[in-house]
């Protein structure tokens, strides 16, 4: 059974890319300089623009809120 590619970046040389990890543990040695490294978790590669894209629509929806809250208050106040 083929083990899947999994990305790696090492934190010596600044290597970053796929790998196929070469014990149960996952890790892999780093193809430039040779140090074990270990796969980046899903958060790990994609956690900043998850948290950038989850502030985006809070912020948005922070805003609506306020709006929304702002115009019934004006309304009221008439
Ligand atoms: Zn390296």
């Amino acid at each position: 059974m083929r083990t899947p590619e999994k990305p790696y970046r090492c934190g010596v040389c600044r290597w970053q890319g796929q790998l196929e990890p070469i014990d149960a543990g996952d890790a892999a040695p780093c193809p430039q300089c040779g140090v074990y490294l270990y796969p980046l978790t899903w958060i790990q590669t994609w956690g900043v623009a998850l948290v950038m894209i989850a502030g985006t629509v809070a912020a948005v929806f922070v805003m609506v809120f306020v709006m929304k809250g702002s115009k019934r208050l004006s309304h009221m106040s008439v």
